[in-house]
């Protein structure tokens, strides 16, 4: 049942670190609206029923209010085909980086997770405002993640699984860079070495014997 994979993928956020408290908010497409966690409240304790549904007009139904970020997941819905499942944290490594407003560079050819070579950070926009959802969409442009000015990060992805495994990813990654940059001015990726990465990310992963998940 969605609404409890959407639970499910809030708790999982937790566990693995990247989240904490009513920060954070996950939903996933369905039919032409989606299913969202609701404001303000611990994932601990939410239950099926307490998941809102937002139709396509943004209007809901419900007795919880929807995350007060449910406009760039909606606006996210509209435009990206491809998204079925969005996560956005406020995880540490990530939001640190985006509080210094840089893009994530090439420095390490996961970088390919997100869908380009780079991992773009979205201008500043008070949260849960139509500012932000459209310069998170811009920072989308091509990708599956991006950082949000001064806030964390968005990931959209095919489904849930995806998503969450997508935004453990980039933590790591943020978590490095900032690490390399302690040290040293980190050597960024050519160009034609992320083509090369990005052309491999094509089949990586997809095992002839299995399903894609
Ligand atoms: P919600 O609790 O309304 O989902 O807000 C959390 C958040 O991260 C706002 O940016
Ligand atoms: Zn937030």
């Amino acid at each position: 049942m969605l609404a409890k994979d959407v639970i499910k993928t809030a708790l999982k956020m937790n566990d693995l670190g990247i989240n904490q408290g009513t920060s954070g908010n996950v939903s996933a497409r369905k039919g032409s609206g989606f299913l969202i966690t609701p404001s303000g409240l611990d994932y601990d304790s939410l239950k099926a029923k307490d998941i809102v549904k937002v139709k396509q007009d943004g209007s809901y139904k419900g007795p919880l209010k929807p995350s007060s970020e449910w406009r760039f997941h909606h606006d996210i819905y509209q435009v990206r085909d491809d998204v079925n499942a969005i996560i956005h944290t406020h995880s540490k490594f990530a939001t640190t980086l985006a509080c210094l407003r840089q893009d994530l560079p090439p420095f390490h050819y996961m970088i390919a997770v997100a869908g380009g070579k780079d991992i773009r950070c979205a201008p500043y926009a008070t949260f849960g405002s139509q500012d932000l959802s459209d310069h998170a969409i811009e920072a989308l442009q091509d990708r599956k993640a991006c950082l949000l000015a001064n806030h964390g990060m968005i990931v959209a992805a095919e489904n849930l699984k995806k998503a969450l495994a997508i935004a453990h990813e980039i933590e790591l990654l943020c978590e490095q860079y900032l690490n390399a940059l302690q040290v040293g001015e980190p050597h960024i990726l050519s160009d034609a070495e992320m083509e090369e990465v990005l052309e491999k990310f094509k089949t990586y992963g997809k095992q002839d014997t299995k399903e894609d998940s």
